[in-house]
């Protein structure tokens, strides 16, 4: 054991500020590995935990794109999920989540990131054990049946702590939404998702990519990840932002839609935007409660195809962090970690994260 107790920035109730408090470490049980953190970046879904907007419980432990280095691991972990050999100070990345064990959705359906009883990381109580299983704090267990990832050496820390969450969602979301060759995609939130999304796109092929953002910033940086029309969805009546869209898209409307903004209200106009037999992703609309009204029968009669994506197959993981190595010359998602923050500043970095002055604020204690 490297030390005895560590510090985590933890908040008592929804919207307390953070305290910065230390919390005993022990050995790692059979199946666990003891992280040293060396980085956390805010994810957006951490602003409505924090603020009480989705259940959380407290006093609480933010957190769960993280990366860190193996300070021990517990009996029987002795390679990541690929089969390479871990060792300590391995720098590693993991899923955001962990499950109970075996069950239908794990075995029979292939949805183990929605099993009963999957659990994320920085969405637990810091009094229960092992006290250390959010990002905000200088360690971190992985705890039994997480997916372990070794880093490759190349990669900066910026590059690999989202990859976890928000990177691995968006190859999900680029899967679903079937993007391919010479397509047209429209991704409605330039955040570092929608950033990924476009990347991703262009990766898989697509010839043409429409940024949808209200922040000018946000549309600015988008020439960078491979949005090639960036607009400001608000400076426009949603019929005349349809039709805009859909003269980019030619000749019939967008191929696919992917929603990584979190607003409801976009819906609408997203499956305005789509051509007939289009493909419309949902991702970024995580809260309960996002009511929306949509004439249904634009769905069936333009043949639509609506998924939802939440959390991601372990694979992804994988398919993530092969497609950030490959690309990370043509595109620079270093600069994509524009913040950093101690551990005494998190209520800083929350408060920059949720009036988005920074794309991703990270931790760093
Ligand atoms: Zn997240």
């Amino acid at each position: 054991m490297t030390a005895r107790s560590g510090r985590l920035a933890v908040y008592d109730a929804p919207g307390a500020p953070f305290a910065v408090r230390s919390f005993p470490l022990r050995p790692p049980r059979p199946g666990e590995v003891l992280v040293k953190v060396r980085m956390s970046t805010i994810c957006r879904s951490d602003i409505p935990s924090y603020l009480g907007h989705r259940p959380s419980p407290c006093p609480g432990v933010l957190g769960h794109e993280i990366i860190g280095t193996i300070a021990e691991l517990g009996e029987g972990v002795t390679a990541d999920m690929r089969g390479d050999p871990l060792a300590a100070g391995d720098r590693i990345t993991w899923s955001e989540y962990f499950i109970p064990g075996p069950s239908y959705f794990t075995d029979v359906l292939d949805l183990p990131q929605k099993a009963p009883g999957v659990e994320k990381y920085g969405h637990m109580a810091v009094t229960r054990d092992p006290h250390h299983h959010g990002g905000f704090g200088e360690h971190c267990y992985v705890l039994p049946r997480s997916w372990i990832l070794k880093l490759p050496a190349e990669l900066t820390d910026e590059e690999a702590t989202p990859i976890n969450c928000g990177v691995a969602t968006m190859v999900g979301v680029c899967g679903r939404a079937g993007i391919g060759v010479g397509e047209t995609v429209v991704v409605q939130g330039l955040g570092l998702l929608g950033l990924y999304g476009a990347a991703i796109a262009k990766a898989r092929g697509a010839r043409l990519v429409v940024g949808l953002d209200t922040v000018a910033a946000r549309r600015e940086l988008g020439a960078r990840f491979g949005v090639d029309h960036a607009l400001d969805p608000a400076a426009l009546g949603e019929d005349d932002l349809v039709r805009e869209v859909r003269a980019l898209c030619r000749p019939a409307g967008a191929d696919a839609v992917i929603e990584v903004c979190g607003d409801p209200a976009v819906i609408p106009s997203g499956l305005r935007f789509l051509r007939t037999g289009g493909r419309y992703v949902l991702a970024g609309v995580v809260n309960p409660g996002a009511f929306v009204r949509v004439d249904a029968n634009l769905v069936l009669r333009e043949l639509v195809t609506l998924v939802g994506v939440h959390n991601y197959h372990p694979r992804h993981l994988i398919e993530e962090l092969e497609f950030v190595v490959a690309n990370r010359a043509r595109f620079r998602f270093h600069d994509l970690v524009d913040g950093t923050y101690g551990l005494e500043d998190v209520d800083r970095a929350m408060k920059d994260a949720a009036a988005r002055h920074v794309l991703r604020a990270a931790i760093v204690p």
